[in-house]
């Protein structure tokens, strides 16, 4: 049947009708907001790349995740910003380390409130790569597995709910799960960055964490932006060495991939909306081209719409504010 039988309008004359027909529900509960917690400052340290995000003490850190708890979000996920750093990145399996410190102080302040941290090397190496390099620069990936099963360890210890390799190196989520489950810590969940591009969109985080690398780029273990398949392969990949979740990074440029994940793959999938994609829809606001925040709903319903079941995002407080306030 074709028009005039059918007019499309007709479910959309009202809130109420087409409330009763939208296909996809955005909420707070959905939502995780990342944090910096950075040794190197005493309260909030703003990064000016990304106007309302700071880099946090563990004090403000706690602050941050009472109100992230009160707006109804689910979670948070935690990055270390470290005052020292070595070649091998010892402080990120530091029991005493700035990440673990963060966990163990949220958790106790609020109980209900998922901590997820990230498990890489990049933040707390003097290179600033992913991995251990050998003598000719380039990342060892099976000497890494190790470092980062070591760090994942220590952040369950301190109280992490789900830990989050990020690091993007062959072999970690069998890892992980076999230093986890030997240590105790079988009922904790990991979320893999499966499929994480070699991506222009986290410029501003570098910033923010510090984390850029000293010579070279990642190309040679992210993902290249052209390659959706291989996508498809990692994610099924993480599947099968264990992870509980898989997550697509960045998201915006990505809408095709999260489908395509989500499709191939049975576990829950999660999305990065990243730093450079916060940051151009702040300075677009901030410019008066775009009315903010009509324009992240629309963004995270987007992500949701796409496939994602879970979505990390820098709006995350503002979007669930809005959301709140919508109901
Ligand atoms: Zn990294």
């Amino acid at each position: 049947m074709a028009f005039p039988d059918t007019r499309m309008r007709r479910l959309r004359a009202t809130a109420n009708l087409r409330g009763l027909v939208r296909e996809t529900e955005l909420s707070p509960g959905r939502l995780v907001l990342p944090m910096f917690v950075a040794e190197t400052t005493s309260g909030r340290d703003p990064i000016a790349t990304m106007p309302g995000v700071d880099r946090l003490s563990i004090s403000a850190a706690v602050d941050e995740a009472g109100q992230a708890a009160a707006l109804g979000l689910a979670a948070v996920l935690l990055f270390g910003v470290p005052a020292d750093k070595d070649e091998h990145g010892s402080g990120a399996w530091d029991e005493e380390g700035v990440v673990q410190l963060a966990a163990r102080a949220i958790k106790q302040a609020q109980p209900q409130l998922l901590v997820i941290t990230d498990v890489c090397l990049c933040e707390y190496t003097t290179h600033g790569h992913c991995g251990v390099l050998r003598d000719e620069g380039t990342v060892d990936n099976d000497a890494t597995l190790e470092l980062l099963a070591r760090t994942a360890a220590s952040h369950a210890r301190a109280g992490a709910d789900v830990v989050a390799p990020s690091d993007m190196m062959d072999g970690r989520v069998a890892a992980i799960r076999h230093e986890l489950d030997a240590d105790g810590f079988g009922e904790t969940p990991i979320l893999a960055y499966s499929a994480k591009f070699a991506s222009a969109f986290y410029g501003p985080f570098r910033e923010a964490a510090d984390s850029t690398p000293a010579f070279g780029d990642r190309r040679a273990y992210q993902m290249d932006p052209a390659n959706g398949r291989a996508a498809v392969r990692e994610a099924l990949l993480d599947e099968a060495e264990g992870a509980d979740m898989v997550m697509v990074k960045p998201a915006l440029a990505y809408g095709d991939l999260i489908a395509a994940v989500k499709a191939a793959t049975r576990l829950p999938v999660a999305v990065y909306n990243v730093s450079g994609e916060y940051a151009m829809v702040k300075a677009a606001a901030a410019a008066g081209y775009l009315e903010e925040r009509a324009t992240v709903l629309e963004l995270l319903t987007s992500l949701r719409r796409a496939g994602a079941d879970v979505i990390v995002s820098y709006h995350a407080k503002d979007a669930a504010g809005w959301l709140l306030e919508r109901t």
